[in-house]
């Protein structure tokens, strides 16, 4: 074990029944944090950091259900809007489009009723293109195809848009694109996977790749909220558009840390407003 790791651990159960008793007060306050946790890719072979094997995977699974109230994002944010939350909530999200997760990852969710929302960069799935980011690493691995998303769409499952090129929306310089992200490619997922899209994440998701033109476009799309992945949790009363993420794989103890409420990471994110980038919301209205 890693110094890093073995620290966690000295932190996790030396903290646990000081985070118990915070955990209790928030729940009967009503103000318990909705926790939403992002994925990548659930595989046995060629591990790499965005990748958890299997029955570590269905570990986590288990241990979330026996823990927390594991529910769909239209929960989480209903639970958000309403203000009032009683007890810890996570919802599952996965993000990319690997296709390993179809051997046994998306069959363990449909069977154990774990609602997830999995969201797609288009093009990849279109041109059954592996991902830069696994060609750079020389483990080129293969990608979700339109039937495999189709079908998962018909089991129930919510796929969500992640753009069309997996861009760093932070960093377009011309509206013309980013609608072509935005608004054009979510059109399109939703046509190939014959289900209305309602989420969109940002690709990357730190607060640098973020975009307040990008979530004005989302919303005038009629989308039902965004999510970003810089690591924070979501709480009653904030706004549901915008959906906080943080990490789930592959250390256990980590997420562990995470559910069971984290005192020194509740501060995070919140009332985050999105930033003006190169494409202003003004050059996209109107
Ligand atoms: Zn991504």
């Amino acid at each position: 074990m890693k110094i890093r790791e073995l620290a966690l651990h000295a932190y996790y159960y030396g903290s646990l029944p000081l985070r118990r008793r915070y955990r209790n007060r928030l729940e009967a306050e009503g103000q318990a944090p909705l926790c939403v946790l992002f994925y990548h890719r659930v595989a046995d072979t060629h591990p790499n950091g965005w990748s958890i094997g299997n029955r570590e995977f269905q570990r986590q699974m288990r241990w979330l259900k026996q823990n927390v109230d594991v529910v769909s994002l239209q929960e989480i944010q209903a639970r958000m809007r309403s203000g009032r939350n009683d007890r810890v909530a996570v919802a599952v999200t996965f993000d990319d489009g690997y296709a390993e997760n179809c051997q046994q990852a998306i069959p363990f969710l449909i069977e154990h009723e774990i609602p997830m929302t999995y969201f797609v960069a288009l093009d990849f799935v279109v041109h059954d293109r592996p991902f830069p980011h696994d060609v750079a690493e020389g483990q080129p691995l293969p990608v979700n195809t339109p039937q495999q998303l189709r079908e998962m769409a018909a089991s129930g499952i919510e796929i969500g848009a992640h753009t069309r090129s997996h861009c760093d929306v932070g960093a377009i310089n011309d509206s013309e694109t980013m609608v072509d992200e935005i608004v054009t490619a979510t059109t399109e997922l939703g046509r190939l996977v014959e289900q209305p899209i309602r989420y969109f994440a940002f690709p990357y998701g730190q607060k640098t790749n973020l975009s307040a033109a990008a979530v004005h476009l989302a919303k005038s799309q009629g989308l039902s909220g965004v999510c970003s992945a810089y690591g924070a949790y979501n709480f009653p009363g904030s706004d549901p558009f915008h959906i906080q993420r943080f990490h789930a794989d592959p250390e256990f103890i980590r997420l562990k840390n995470w559910v069971t409420i984290d005192r020194r990471k509740v501060g995070f994110g919140r009332g985050y407003e999105f930033a003006e980038t190169g494409v202003k919301t003004a050059d996209v209205t109107g």
